[in-house]
């Protein structure tokens, strides 16, 4: 428990039947303190994303179709969340394993919050600050204590974010699998960065208050996507066929044009 007994999970990606849901929470952290959207969207000179994988659950790494790095739709997304800065946001993302942290498998086969949240306690290996800002993604084996078809989830209030990897294997053929992994780390990233109305104001009415911090936009990374297998494979598919990675809705940089500086 400790320094960390008041976190919960707030954002999720949860499949069923190969879809997106969410569940809901809250937070009192104050054991990161220049984890914030202010901090993000105002002050902060780099964001700096860590990955870390328990052996077994390593992220899908390499190329995509056009040569270019898979992590680079990550990355992409990212530079144009950020694109709205006064100053350009250095992005740093990892592409290949050995940028990334291997650790060993802990035997955790149903993660609560209170576990993902010791499991960085116990293997980060920097902190943010106010002017360089560090996102933790956690791939590790086994399933969230919420539910056998939790994709991953962001613990609200906090830069650190789990992907279960599983559930990932369990999403269809291999390219299937990679941009699903990509997306729902783009999704996840973007509850931890203040998207949609947790943390960064909302520009425009489009949040999809039902199903939490989501967007009404079904074209949207930040949907849920709640119709079944077809939409998940169909939102990943239109992106593998055209070639597009941005994810974001008009709504998401509608928001964060507003709130930047
Ligand atoms: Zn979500």
């Amino acid at each position: 428990m400790g320094k960390y007994r008041t976190q919960r999970v707030f954002a999720c990606m949860v499949l069923l039947a190969l879809s997106f849901t969410s569940c809901s929470g809250n937070s009192g952290d104050t054991d990161f303190p220049f984890s914030n959207s202010a901090v993000y969207f105002k002050k902060t000179k780099s964001v700096t994303v860590e990955v870390y994988y328990e052996t077994g659950s390593e992220p899908f790494v390499g190329t995509r179709f056009n040569g270019k790095p898979l992590w680079s739709i990550l990355e992409e997304n990212l530079n144009s969340i950020f694109q709205y800065r006064s100053q350009i946001v250095d992005i740093n993302i990892p592409t290949e394993l050995n940028e990334m942290n291997q650790i060993s498998p802990t035997g955790t086969s149903s993660w609560s919050t209170t576990a993902i949240l010791n499991l960085h306690k116990e293997n980060t290996l920097s902190l943010s600050s106010e002017t360089s800002s560090i996102f933790y993604v956690y791939f590790v084996n086994g399933y969230a204590e919420s539910g056998s078809s939790t994709i991953g989830f962001s613990v609200n209030g906090t830069p650190v974010v789990v992907i279960f990897k599983d559930v990932i294997r369990g999403l269809g053929g291999t390219p299937t699998q990679k941009f699903a992994e990509q997306s729902t780390l783009v999704h996840e990233l973007g509850h931890a960065l203040g998207l949609v109305n947790n943390g960064i104001p909302l520009a425009s009415l489009y949040q999809d208050e039902e199903h939490g911090s989501h967007s009404i936009n079904q074209d949207s990374v930040m949907y849920w996507l709640n119709e079944g297998k077809s939409d998940l494979v169909n939102f990943v598919q239109k992106f593998i066929s055209s070639g597009s990675v941005e994810m974001w809705g008009p709504e998401e940089l509608n928001d964060v044009r507003e709130f930047s500086e």
